[in-house]
């Protein structure tokens, strides 16, 4: 017993993103008496969600059917115009839509902020009688004797750094469930464990990642293209490099503009932060922009591996759901609408468990299933894009998977099922032997410097807490992170986290943690795995409004 108070529901959902809204509003509706919660860690919901965002609407039309007609709905703008770019250090080819696999249209899909939209259907849920904590971050999970899941526990607020009880000191909450949905979206800290412990990834290709760094800005109308979706290839990155841009003009004057890069990237020099801010300086790019203001900046982890990658779904007494499980169309950077649909699947399996008197099993009929459902289908025709571009590189990649994506169409490919070999963090060479990158400062109309854009995310946490970032081992940073590798979290933080000093002639690794905006990259991309990232006093984190 650990006397901590404790409330008991039917179900527990952890995050209140597209997945985790989805399962609870189809619970309700599904069993209105039912009982339940979601606890998520921004301050409210949507703060902490980040996409493009060009959302298919197949999620919401299985869930709100009529939500086309909902005044309030902040999703208006369809999309009128689809460009795909390959870019050259000077200059742009428009590629033929001929040449695009029809799954790649965008048409009938919307543009807008799914942060947004994570706020409307909160709404949605609290109408049906969902309680949503926010501010709450679920920082342990709780087990019965047999091992099976049981809920989870919110963190302790008012920890001092050196974990001594504050004045504000409140002990965490227990939140008990007959069933618990994991949707803490890509690279959860929790279902993290949960693969761990149940060896959910066992006998599946390595999760794969990028991390995707965004700004929204505001625009003259003379440039502003209401429903224009554009993405690139290319400049700034070399072949090897995998990762492109997505540039989307929403309602209202707004442009959310923004950079995947692959997170299996060799050297540990690069900045994907960089990049972003020299791809805005190509000169097809950088008009946009002439005369705008900058609004929004943050950046979150994207799951890559698809298919091949998606985990068991389901535990004793839970399920993933959304990109916690790796649900993600990658070539289509689109992986709301399958967040929602596996809410919705999920949260038919648990209502049905419930309706036949269970709890703390393992529903799974949810995991058995979704391969043939939309989900699987949706991933099962474009399994072979990131591991063609990851092998070929860009030029090549791209073109085998246009060549593969049209060949599903007709439902066969000329590979098969293909690999995608190591893990990201395995990726990096050396520092001896990568070549230095040389960036430029920001101009502070265009680019920009990592700190004046951390503060565009309206990131805060309470300073006096313990550090969220676990370094294992410090000797192990030293020795590998910095020694071997020239300390690529530096680079690869998009929040000037981490930064390396000298302190009497030995280096001192320094963790800014109070800057962090939740992306994960470091947790994903550390040489050693030596990084864990677990959650902040709940509340803490970025602000982000209209991302
Ligand atoms: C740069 C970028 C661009 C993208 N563009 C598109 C696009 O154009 N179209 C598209 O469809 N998809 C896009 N995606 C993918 C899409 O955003 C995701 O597929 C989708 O957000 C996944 O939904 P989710 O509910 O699973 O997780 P998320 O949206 O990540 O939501 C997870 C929620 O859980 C909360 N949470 C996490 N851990 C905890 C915890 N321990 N305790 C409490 N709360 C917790 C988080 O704060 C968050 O609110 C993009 C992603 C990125 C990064
Ligand atoms: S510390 Fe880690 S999770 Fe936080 S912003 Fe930096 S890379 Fe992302």
């Amino acid at each position: 017993m650990s006397g901590r108070e404790a409330l008991d529901f039917d179900v527990v959902i952890v995050g209140a993103g597209p997945a985790g809204l989805a399962a609870a509003i189809r619970l309700k509706q599904r069993s209105p008496r039912r009982s339940v919660a979601i606890v998520e860690k921004g301050a409210e919901v949507g703060a902490h969600i980040l996409s493009g965002a060009v959302i298919d609407p197949v999620g919401l039309d299985a869930l709100v059917p009529g939500w086309r007609n909902d005044p309030d709905v902040p999703l208006t703008q369809p999309v009128t115009r689809d460009r795909y770019l390959w870019l050259g250090a000077g200059g742009a080819v428009r590629l033929p839509h001929l040449l695009l696999p029809p799954l790649m249209s965008n048409r009938g899909a919307y543009v807008g902020s799914l942060g947004e939209v994570c706020r409307w259907l909160a709404g949605k849920a609290e109408a049906l009688g969902v309680e949503i904590f926010t501010g709450f971050a679920a920082s342990e999970l709780l087990f019965d004797r047999r091992g099976a899941v049981t809920g989870v526990a919110t963190g302790d607020m008012g920890l001092a750094r050196d974990g001594s009880h504050k004045a504000t000191y409140q002990p965490g909450v227990e939140l008990r469930a007959r069933y618990t949905l994991i949707a803490e979206g890509a690279r959860g800290s929790l279902a993290k464990r949960l693969t761990r412990r149940f060896g959910l990834d066992l006998g599946r290709e390595p999760q794969k990642y990028g991390i995707g760094i965004k700004e929204l800005w505001h625009i003259p109308p003379a440039r502003h293209r209401p429903g224009l979706v554009q993405h690139s290839f290319g400049w700034p990155l070399d072949d090897a490099t995998g990762g492109g841009s997505f540039l989307y003009h929403l309602p209202g004057g707004l442009v959310s503009v923004g950079f995947v890069v692959h997170l299996n990237y060799r050297n540990p020099h690069f900045s994907p932060f960089e990049e972003f801010q020299r791809f805005k300086s190509h000169p097809a790019i950088a008009p946009t922009f002439a005369d705008g203001e900058r609004l929004a900046y943050g950046a979150r982890a994207i799951s890559e591996g698809g298919y091949q990658s998606v985990p068991k779904l389901t535990f004793p007494g839970g399920a993933l759901i959304g990109c916690a499980a790796g649900f993600v169309n990658v070539p289509r950077i689109k992986g709301s609408h399958n967040a929602m649909l596996s809410g919705i699947a999920a949260a038919d399996h648990v209502a049905a468990a419930l309706a036949d008197g269970r709890s703390h099993d393992e529903v799974a009929g949810y995991d058995e299933g979704w391969r043939t459902s939309p989900v699987g289908r949706d991933l099962w025709r474009v399994r072979n894009a990131k591991p063609l571009w990851s092998k070929h590189g860009t030029l090549r990649g791209v073109m085998l998977a246009g060549l593969d994506m049209w060949a599903q169409t007709f439902g066969w490919s000329p590979f098969g099922t293909l690999s995608h070999g190591e893990e990201d963090h395995r990726a990096l060479e050396p520092g001896v032997t990568a070549p230095p990158i040389a960036y430029q400062r920001g101009d502070g109309k265009l680019t920009f410097d990592r700190l004046s854009s951390v503060y565009l995310s309206g990131t805060r946490h309470e300073e006096n807490q313990p550090v969220h970032l676990k370094v294992g081992d410090m000797r192990l940073q030293v020795e590998s992170e910095f020694r071997v590798y020239d300390g690529p979290s530096a680079p690869y933080c998009p929040a000037a986290v981490y930064e390396w000093r000298e302190d009497g002639g030995a280096p001192h690794y320094v963790i800014n943690a109070a800057n962090c905006v939740h992306c994960k990259t470091c947790d994903i991309k550390d040489p050693n795995q030596n990084i864990d990232w677990v959650p902040p006093e709940g509340g803490g984190g970025p602000n982000y409004r209209g991302m």
